[in-house]
């Protein structure tokens, strides 16, 4: 492919845009790969769309290497479906609402977990059709409240969703794993430096969840590592070492309430705020009711132990204070997990201690009404201090703490940019939709799902934050729209011979930007081919004179001259 800069449609700028703060912005708007039309929606312009054309051919490679097939949803979505599964209520003012002409509600889809569930549902029957995996790479609408930083948040971006499903919970780790290690081949083939880190799973419910960060200073997440270990989370998930629960308990006060099952709680947040005791949005029950349930004394102690099992808070309740029982049928009207918050305020009402350990809701730990001997068990439980009617802080993490993971080492706390996203988010959507195979044995089996997110748009600006200089852009080789920038910096023999290096290059397949602008100067010429950072740089100037062209890395900023006739042979 030869690109001629003479009728490609393409402007670079001098300045920087006024609204750009973050260098990815600056660049491929000054470098003329995309233009901003709406906060946090951008046109694509021919060099942009090849970068992000190359980056999903990745994306898609590697998703076909694991056997998932690619489908393709509409944006515009029935609202019904999105209320069904509880998350209209759940994502909030992130999703963008609309009617049709005759008062329907719509949605611009955020994700489409629900729709993936129907239709799997709709089409198979049978567990001899699983397992599957289904994916597409689709544009995501959501209401970000602060757009920021140009591809890196907009309202409108594209996504790589896949989703996963299978007969059991062996399937889904199966499942995860192949996506896990699907996602290492396309960021290291991408050229992004990234870390796998343990992470919180928001509004999609889930246990197991982890992000693929690529560290950036500009990065709206922070994650922990350890100097010791491979250890490493989002500071929102970060998890002090588990207590000795699951039978081992020692502490005679306590008593493992297990209540396994599938957790029913609806949101409290309404009702914190029906009974004027305020609420928080910012967390969702879904995550963190994965737990197991103490008693100690007359206090109920929720304690983040990793793993599948998952408290049905309303038995929990009602084994403490039967009023709770109809507090959870009050929204029985919401059946599935919603995003809420189970203020102290609202316990204390209705007579309830509750402990919730900082492990479980970030955040939040606090001690209600418990009196010393119960605060002493609970501590020798937790092996660990709990701050009475405080607050800890999960997400204060400082540098310099211990390793939660090995002991041994310590933290330290970086920022990084969320380009992947995976989730095993086991029964809840099949659950929602009642997704079922018939089994061998003729009775029903329900799915277990996953879903894994890469942000695409996303990740070309990823890429541009850590593939650049003061100059402009430097792309990985993966990814770039050309490979080589051929440059001649004056008419005639030089201009000749640049045209014929172009197209012996493009003859061996190599991709071609060859700058062919009339009258230019050599300045002009070299400042471009450093803002639009493609790999290599031939230039052709007067040393042609001698036979020689000069080959520079944009990579590496080397320069050599090489024999004009030498050089295909170089770069091929
Ligand atoms: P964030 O924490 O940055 O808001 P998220 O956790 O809400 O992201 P997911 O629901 O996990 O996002 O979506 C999967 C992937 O989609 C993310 O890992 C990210 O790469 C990408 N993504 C999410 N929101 C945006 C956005 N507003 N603009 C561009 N890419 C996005
Ligand atoms: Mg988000
Ligand atoms: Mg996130
Ligand atoms: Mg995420």
């Amino acid at each position: 492919m030869l690109m001629r800069m003479s009728s490609l449609f393409v402007r670079t700028l001098r300045e920087d845009p006024a609204e750009a703060e973050v260098p990815s912005h600056k660049l491929l708007v000054r470098a003329g790969y995309v233009r901003r039309f709406a906060p946090g929606g951008y046109a694509w312009l021919p060099l942009g769309q090849r970068v992000l054309d190359r980056v999903a051919a990745v994306v898609r490679e590697e998703m076909a290497a694991i056997g998932a097939q690619e489908v393709s949803f509409p944006s515009l979505l029935p609202q019904e479906n999105y209320e069904t599964s509880g998350r209209l209520s759940a994502f909030g003012d992130d999703v963008f609402r609309l009617r049709d002409r005759r008062g329907a509600g719509y949605v611009l889809g955020p994700t489409h977990e629900e729709l993936f569930t129907l239709l799997v549902r709709d089409l198979y029957g049978s567990y001899r059709d699983y397992p599957v995996t289904l994916y597409q790479i689709g544009t995501k609408f959501r209401d970000e409240a602060r757009p920021r930083g140009g591809l890196l948040r907009g309202r409108e971006f594209l996504m790589k969703d896949a989703y996963s499903f299978d007969l059991d919970d062996e399937g889904l780790r199966r499942s995860y794993q192949a996506q896990r290690d699907a996602y290492i081949r396309i960021f290291n083939r991408l050229g992004l430096d990234y870390t796998i880190v343990a992470a919180m799973s928001g509004s999609m419910g889930g246990s197991v969840s982890e992000e693929f960060l690529a560290p950036a200073p500009v990065g709206e997440d922070t994650f922990v590592g350890c100097t010791a270990c491979d250890y490493a989370a989002n500071t929102e998930a970060v998890t002090t070492p588990a207590p000795a629960v699951n039978g081992e308990l020692t502490h005679p006060a306590a008593e493992v309430i297990d209540t396994p099952g599938t957790p029913t709680i609806a949101s409290l947040v309404e009702y914190a705020n029906s009974v004027g005791a305020g609420g928080r949005t910012d967390w969702t029950a879904a995550d963190t009711l994965k737990n197991v349930v103490l008693r100690v004394g007359d206090s109920i102690l929720v304690v983040g132990v990793p793993g599948d099992r998952e408290v049905d808070l309303k038995r929990v309740s009602a084994a403490l204070h039967p009023a709770t029982v109809e507090m959870f049928d009050d929204f029985a009207a919401q059946p599935d997990l919603v995003r809420g918050y189970i203020g102290p305020q609202v316990l204390a009402k209705l007579g309830i201690r509750y402990l919730v350990d900082p492990r479980v809701v970030p955040g939040t730990a606090w001690l209600t009404g418990a009196n010393e001997a119960d605060r002493h068990a609970v501590n020798v439980v937790c092996g660990r201090d709990f701050v009475p009617d405080g607050t800890i802080e999960a997400a204060d993490v400082r540098e310099g703490d211990a390793c939660p993971a090995c002991g041994d080492g310590s933290l330290t706390l970086r920022r990084g940019i969320e380009i992947g996203h995976i989730f095993q988010l086991g029964r809840r959507f099949a659950d929602a939709f009642g997704l079922d195979a018939l089994g061998p044995d003729g009775q029903p089996v329900r799915i277990t799902m996953g879903s894994y997110g890469v942000g695409v748009s996303r990740v070309v600006a990823a890429i541009a934050e850590q593939h650049h200089d003061e100059r402009g852009l430097a792309w990985p080789e993966s990814v770039a729209p050309a490979f080589a920038h051929v440059v001649a910096t004056g008419k005639g023999e030089q201009g000749e011979t640049a045209e014929r290096l172009a197209s012996e290059l493009t003859a061996r397949g190599i991709d071609v930007l060859l700058d062919d602008r009339p009258g230019l100067s050599a300045g002009v010429r070299f400042a471009d081919a450093e803002l639009l950072g493609m790999p290599v740089v031939v230039v052709v100037g007067r040393r042609l004179a001698d036979g020689y062209v000069e080959v520079r890395s944009r990579i590496d900023g080397s320069r050599t001259d090489v024999p004009v006739d030498d050089v295909v042979e170089l770069i091929d």
